[in-house]
């Protein structure tokens, strides 16, 4: 038989993805993917759709969330400077309070940030951003910086929204701001508590040292982390090979999600990453 193929990563317009949650389900099932994960931003209200279309086609679902993540380095260690890092939560219960609480008070500071967001951008020569990403937020809650970025297409100051995050929105460019997220302790007491397991989201793609990013997965792992992505559509391959490393020597389990947004937004499609080094143990192992 050949080995299950899972993808534990992917966004819907719930969030910043391009299509419904059914529509993402039919993509993944259309990849051949057996075990699928809807994790959208710091939101869980698509997941119900979602679960009913995975059943539907046949395939396993797993309830998942992507929260946001400030992080700081310790003095000595280049720190303090913030840094926003994505954990997912998989397995997650969706109707626990304590996690709904938690991403509400998230989501409740991502509009102050998109007019400081705008601000900036106005400031930079590009008014009327803010309602220019309004119009592509299908979830009023969830305004995000790929909504920006797709604006910013639309108006011709960038090629793609690859582009546009590489000119604009990151930090040290036009429309970026700092922005306090949820603590990584925090992060890890709501998905704790709503009985899921946590998962770093594509380390590799973080402005890290090698000695920031091993103190960071340190933190996590002490706060009850159980596992890092090691085949994302956001890692090389050679950043599948060194975080497969990293999984092996701090003894966390692996995950495998393409982080799919939507087409034309995404490198690689539902389940088509490679699978994951046959040493590893899967998130998933004892899932089924
Ligand atoms: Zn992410
Ligand atoms: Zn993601």
């Amino acid at each position: 038989m050949p080995p299950m193929n899972v993808d534990l990563h992917s966004h819907s317009i719930a969030s910043d993805g391009l299509l419904p949650a059914m529509e993402v389900a039919a993509r993944a099932k259309a990849g051949g993917v057996d075990v699928w994960a809807l994790t959208d931003h710091d939101e869980v209200k698509a997941l119900g759709e979602a679960r009913s279309a995975a059943e539907a086609a046949g395939m396993q679902f797993v309830d998942g969330v992507e929260i946001s993540v400030s992080w700081s380095p310790k003095a000595g260690n280049g720190g303090p400077k913030d840094t926003t890092i994505h954990v997912v939560g998989l397995q997650i219960d969706p109707a626990n309070q304590v996690l709904l609480d938690g991403l509400r008070q998230i989501r409740s500071g991502r509009d102050e940030r998109a007019e400081r967001i705008a601000f900036d951008l106005d400031i930079a020569g590009i008014p009327g951003t803010l309602a220019g990403a309004r119009k592509y937020a299908v979830n009023p809650e969830l305004l995000s910086r790929s909504h920006f970025a797709r604006y910013l297409v639309e108006v011709g100051k960038a090629s793609s929204t690859h582009q546009a995050f590489h000119h604009f929105l990151t930090e040290g460019k036009p429309g970026y701001v700092a922005h306090q997220w949820a603590t990584l302790p925090e992060a890890m007491h709501w998905i704790s508590s709503a009985g899921g397991i946590a998962v770093v989201a594509h380390p590799g793609r973080y402005k890290l040292s090698q000695p920031q990013l091993n103190e960071f997965f340190a933190e996590f792992k002490d706060l009850g982390g159980g596992a890092i992505e090691v085949m994302t559509g956001s890692h090389t391959t050679t950043q599948y090979n060194h975080f497969a490393d990293v999984s092996r020597c701090f003894g966390f389990m692996a995950s495998r999600g393409s982080d799919y947004h939507g087409p034309g937004e995404s490198r690689i499609e539902p389940g088509a990453l490679p699978p994951l080094p046959a040493d590893l143990k899967p998130v998933w192992h004892d899932w089924f």
